[in-house]
């Protein structure tokens, strides 16, 4: 069996000129801005800047004006898009847009994909995705779906609320998730809905204070009060949403893994050189054995991260579920990503924790992954049950 990871050369030509693109253009404006941008006017600018660098929406099929790469040529560019928070922002390949204009392009209708894709895919619009719940509703066990849609005439009327919903402030649409049969604890009978924004009973409650502040436009509190939409407004096929989730959680794990592991690049980057400069007890950093051990930690974190995620997306390109690849790649490089950017830190001292480096915002960012697209806890908890399941056979 040959084993050949090198990408082919048109998804290396992009990689290459990603890289470039975010090093010479998006990293001034992150470090101008302390690695969170506020305004649409730095969003459309960076976006604009990245059409003219050809290197815009590299996942989206052509005839949306991407690049269409499949997961494997994925993992190879998002990764240098994450070296920068901004990065994703700028190719339009941030959460929760990816992962929505991913299931839009397996899922929507024709119609749909023109109203909703197109303009999201152009960088025109963003999106939100609406599934978690407060208390007692869904979280890390989607069953716990507690939000519900009714059949109206011409329509589905959604009752319920939902939290952390990135993005909600200022996007042109949510997809929402809403139970249209069964109870809170049946694992299936969920229905995605397109909502628009401007629908007046799907009310933004607030704006919840997060460790991290990165992600664009926030994560919002979401109430869906008496909110009619129309037929037309299903996503798909009713009481399918749980399915659509997988087709849409999958790779939006890896995507996520694939970003996050710029970032851990990056955090890299920045203690080595720091390491290679610094002089204490009358030796470089970068020839005491404690900060070689960071420094060789770091690395095999890196690559180990890089080689998990690359074979879960090799699995999805094969149509493959890729449920425990996906599950055991998340819950590695989530953790193996904290770990990089913590010894960064360590290893640049007071200046890891100052806001003269941007370690400290990176660390703030990152925390959280270890919590959505599924707690590592809910993942090891799968990993083990295929495990046991498995072997009982
Ligand atoms: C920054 C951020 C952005 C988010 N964006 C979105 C979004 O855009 N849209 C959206 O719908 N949701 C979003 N979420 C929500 C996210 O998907 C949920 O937080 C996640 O699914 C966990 O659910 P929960 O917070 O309700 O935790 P809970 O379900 O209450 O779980 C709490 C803890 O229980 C433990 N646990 C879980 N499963 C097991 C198990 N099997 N065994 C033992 N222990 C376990 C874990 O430690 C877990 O952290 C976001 C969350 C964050 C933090």
């Amino acid at each position: 069996m040959s084993v050949d990871l090198a990408p082919d050369p048109a998804v290396d030509t992009l990689a290459r000129r990603t890289a470039t693109f975010v090093r010479e253009v998006v990293v001034p404006v992150e470090e101008r801005h302390g690695g969170v941008a506020r305004s649409e006017s730095v969003r459309t600018n960076l976006q604009r800047a990245a059409v003219d660098a050809g290197v815009f929406a590299p996942h989206v099929a052509p005839e949306y004006g991407g690049h269409g790469l499949d997961m494997r040529g994925r993992a190879v560019v998002f990764e240098e898009a994450g070296y920068s928070l901004l990065g994703p922002l700028a190719l339009n390949i941030a959460a929760p847009d990816e992962g929505n204009m991913h299931l839009l392009e397996i899922i929507a209708a024709p119609e749909q994909k023109e109203r909703y894709l197109r303009p999201l895919a152009a960088g025109a619009v963003r999106s939100s995705f609406a599934m978690t719940e407060p208390a007692p509703g869904a979280g890390s066990d989607p069953a716990a779906l507690a939000t519900r849609a009714e059949r109206v005439p011409g329509g589905w009327r959604i009752d319920g609320r939902k939290w952390f919903i990135t993005g909600a402030d200022g996007a042109a649409f949510t997809i929402c998730m809403a139970r249209t049969s069964g109870r809170p604890g049946d694992r299936g009978g969920a229905t995605m809905f397109l909502v628009d924004a401007d629908n007046p009973r799907m009310k933004l409650v607030r704006h919840i204070e997060t460790l991290d502040e990165s992600l664009y436009g926030g994560h919002l509190e979401v109430l869906f009060d008496g909110c009619v939409v129309p037929d037309s407004a299903v996503l798909g096929e009713v009481d399918e949403g749980f399915r659509y989730a997988q087709v849409r959680l999958g790779p939006a794990r890896m995507t996520h893994c694939m970003r996050w592991l710029g970032i851990a690049r990056r955090s890299q980057d920045i203690a080595v050189a720091r390491a290679n400069q610094r002089e204490i007890f009358g030796s470089r950093l970068a020839d005491l054995g404690m900060v070689q051990a960071m420094i060789a930690d770091n690395e095999i974190d890196i690559a180990a991260s890089r080689a998990l995620i690359l074979q879960a997306c090799w699995e999805l390109d094969l149509g493959r579920s890729g449920a425990q690849s996906t599950a055991i790649a998340k819950t590695f490089t989530a953790e193996a990503v904290w770990r990089v950017v913590d010894r960064a830190l360590q290893i640049c001292g007071a200046l890891g924790v100052s806001g003269d480096v941007l370690l400290g915002r990176y660390l703030r960012e990152v925390r959280p992954f270890r919590i959505y697209d599924g707690p590592s806890e809910t993942h090891r908890w799968a990993i083990a049950q295929r495990v046991a399941r498995a072997a009982a056979r």
